[in-house]
């Protein structure tokens, strides 16, 4: 049970402060600015989640965004099997350039991409170094799952065939992702939680983060 608590709350520590705020709300979306410490933070740590390099995460989702549910979306419930949808983060389309140009542009975001790989294997092996094996099945290896359930179960359930909606429950593995219409409606805003009862932990570590 010990090991579980931790794994989950690394967990939720990679997905609000890492992916929500960082690939998500100021990677893809421009929604505030920070210092560079947090763009190295975020490129350094955001393969741990299983999302892959930051350029990628970031071109699916801007394509997500500017095709919302049509047959360009790379992941619509409208035009492909909800098992697809579910398994869309292990299939990357490719992505125009056009759609990335402001990264390609950044000399940090360029560089994890083209050594991600080595990255990867090199946090494995400094995992198994300090942790052991059976923390870093849990540190390293569980995130990657939580992170393919919570963003599959987010691209599956939040869009339906007919509109986008809000669902609490996805935010158990987003860090506030959930308030999926919220964020379609207004994707510019660092705040996806509106509502007081919306709790969204990714605007919180913003808050915390974010220059002026
Ligand atoms: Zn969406
Ligand atoms: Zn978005």
């Amino acid at each position: 049970m010990a090991y579980f608590l931790v794994s989950f709350l690394w967990w939720v520590f990679l997905s609000s402060a890492i992916v929500s705020a960082g690939y998500h709300r100021y990677f893809a979306h421009r929604a505030f600015k920070a210092n560079p410490w947090y763009e190295y933070l975020v490129l350094l740590l955001g393969p741990l989640s299983g999302s892959g390099p930051a350029l990628g995460w970031v071109g699916v989702h801007r394509l997500h965004h500017n095709h919302s549910d049509t047959n360009k979306d790379p992941h619509s419930p409208k035009f492909v099997t909800k098992w697809k949808v579910l398994t869309s983060m292990f299939n990357v389309p490719s992505i125009p350039r056009r759609v990335v140009k402001d990264l390609l542009r950044n000399k940090r975001v360029v560089w994890f991409y083209k050594n991600h790989k080595r990255i990867r294997w090199a946090s494995l092996v400094l995992f198994l170094i300090v942790f052991g094996y059976i923390w870093t099945f849990w540190l390293f290896f569980m995130p990657m799952v939580y992170g393919y359930v919570g963003y599959g179960l987010l691209n599956t359930y939040c869009h339906t065939k007919e509109k986008v909606r809000n669902l609490w429950w996805v935010n158990i593995l987003t860090g506030g992702e959930g308030w999926h219409a919220n964020h379609h409606d207004d994707p510019r805003n660092w705040r996806i939680g509106r509502r007081w009862y919306e709790i969204d932990m990714g605007a919180w570590w913003i808050w915390l983060i974010k220059k002026s």
